[in-house]
């Protein structure tokens, strides 16, 4: 799932490529990726691009004051063409198109959703804040008023785990299942750990794994073409998805635990004083 770092770069792809063209044609093939109907999509031909931003871990392409918010959710993905096919586009595929934009010099780009697990959002909006999951966001991690005061008020009183709390996007936006294992990582810090029982140091030192964490991958990110953004982001990961292998810091062998709707990865030297996490889900299920 792309997350603030591929997104940003996302934005600053379309802004280079898509900002100062007309939007030539839009074609929906997944009607129901299209959350909204008022504006129309018909509205959009015609009008010209004036801007591409991200809210989170939504796109937001400007167009002439009607923006186009997209939501990549899991499986979704945007592809650029320099080229788009005359032919209309099917549907179907191991990539299935959900939605396609013709820019007027003929390029334009594809939003595409692998799998059956459909979650990929598109809204045409007058304003980015009229998509519920926009308006309800938390403050952007990348943002100077985010500092570690701010993060201390956050984690204040809250009785979640610290792994679910970094990954609610109503509390820290642009944060999902990967980033939050690297941000703690970092820190040292367990998945598990309780938010309200982070010390102050612990908070400091939480912010600054947060706002590096993210920043050096949206580093690593900007400038790559949209195609190469995900193998970027994989290659870049130093404990999300890499159960098994070595710990890149101390060695030990990454570990993997279940949360929530899916999976963490950690390192046990590193995060839990040497002590594997105790999989909840398996120990219910062994009893
Ligand atoms: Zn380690």
């Amino acid at each position: 799932m792309p997350e603030l770092p591929e997104v940003e770069a996302l934005a600053a792809f379309l802004r280079e490529r898509v900002v100062g063209h007309a939007v030539a044609r839009v074609d929906v093939l997944a009607i129901s990726a299209l959350k909204t109907y008022d504006p129309p999509v018909t509205a959009l031909p015609g009008l010209t691009v004036t801007g591409a931003a991200r809210h989170g871990k939504f796109l937001d392409l400007d167009v002439d004051g009607i923006h186009l918010v997209v939501h990549l959710a899991r499986a979704g993905w945007l592809r650029w063409r320099d080229e788009v096919p005359a032919k209309p586009a099917r549907p179907g595929g191991k990539n299935p198109l959900a939605l396609r934009v013709h820019l007027d010099d003929g390029s334009g780009f594809d939003l595409t959703e692998a799998g059956t697990k459909k979650g990929l959002a598109v809204y045409v909006v007058r304003d980015p804040n009229d998509v519920p999951g926009v308006a309800g966001l938390g403050p952007d991690p990348l943002d100077a008023s985010f500092t570690a005061d701010r993060l201390r008020e956050i984690v204040a009183g809250k009785r979640t785990r610290i792994k679910g709390l970094l990954r609610d996007q109503s509390v820290i936006a642009g944060i999902g299942n990967a980033y939050s294992d690297e941000v703690l990582h970092v820190a040292k810090v367990s998945p598990f750990k309780i938010a309200a029982t982070l010390t102050d140091d612990d908070v400091a030192t939480l912010h600054d794994a947060i706002v590096t964490t993210l920043r050096d991958a949206v580093g690593r990110s900007r400038g790559l073409e949209a195609q190469d953004l995900k193998g970027e982001k994989k290659t870049g990961l130093r404990v999300h998805g890499r159960k098994g292998e070595k710990c890149p810091v101390c060695g030990d062998t990454i570990r993997e635990v279940s949360f929530a709707d899916s999976a963490l990865q950690y390192c046990p030297t590193c995060q839990t004083g040497g002590k594997p996490l105790a999989d909840r889900r398996l120990s219910r299920l062994l009893k």
